[in-house]
């Protein structure tokens, strides 16, 4: 057997346009075995392709992993059907950054679509999301209590993740364990400038009503500071 580091060359087909070229290899158990099968004017073609085929898989695979953090029905969204086009491009003007964004406004005007929409975006681009809803909120003390572990898991990743969202977490009045969830997530978040992202249908007074008085006002200060509000356009909602 002869094997060494310096390619022989010997005369070979090459895989794509069959003209032969000297192709590099080494003689492994006394047959040359080429290390290279396309010639020097098709390789940088099959490069690219491979590279384009290696991109698409991945893309492939992500968007799989998409389909397992947004809910089934957020997942198409056709910006001409929208009660408010243009409430969905302020939100998709959006980069990322520190400052997150409140969107806020009366049901019915794709706020939940337009956020979703979004973080896809930022999902394709590399960025991990983690989000919350009301549902998600509601089971929140029933997790704390039977699966502490579990818990404990799911508020880290909420704490680290690139992008937070909470969907409408004040649509019921707020438990303790809930509202600590959501004070926790926020000021964990804004100390490491990471977004955080919601949707209201509340305006800020029905707001100061759902949490408890004391650290309500706290909370809503520490969002303004943090995030951008976006409002549906006015001719919209009438
Ligand atoms: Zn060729």
């Amino acid at each position: 057997m002869t094997t060494t580091d310096e390619p022989i060359y010997q005369s070979r087909p090459c895989a794509e346009c069959n003209t032969p070229f000297n192709a590099p290899g080494a003689y492994v158990l006394e047959r040359f075995t080429a290390w290279q099968h396309f010639c020097p004017t098709c390789l940088p073609a099959v490069r690219a392709k491979q590279e384009q085929e290696r991109a698409d898989l991945a893309r492939r695979q992500r968007e799989g992993k998409w389909l397992e953090i947004c809910p089934a029905e957020f997942v198409t969204i056709d910006r001409r059907l929208l009660p408010d086009p243009g409430l969905f491009d302020r939100v998709q003007a959006w980069q990322y950054g520190p400052r997150g964004m409140v969107v806020a406004g009366e049901t019915g005007m794709a706020k939940t679509r337009s956020c979703w929409a979004l973080l896809h975006r930022e999902f394709m681009a590399g960025y991990s999301v983690r989000a919350l809803s009301a549902y998600d909120l509601a089971r929140w003390p029933a997790m704390v209590m039977s699966e502490p572990a579990r818990a404990d898991t799911t508020l880290k990743r909420i704490v680290s993740a690139d992008i937070f969202y909470a969907d409408d977490p004040f649509k019921s009045r707020l438990t303790p364990t809930v509202e600590e969830l959501l004070f926790v997530a926020l000021d964990e978040r804004t100390s490491r400038k990471l977004p955080c992202f919601f949707s209201f249908n509340d305006s800020a007074a029905t707001l100061l009503e759902r949490l408890s008085t004391d650290r309500a006002k706290a909370f809503l200060r520490r969002i303004r500071d943090f995030a951008d509000v976006v409002k549906p356009t006015p001719a919209a909602t009438q």
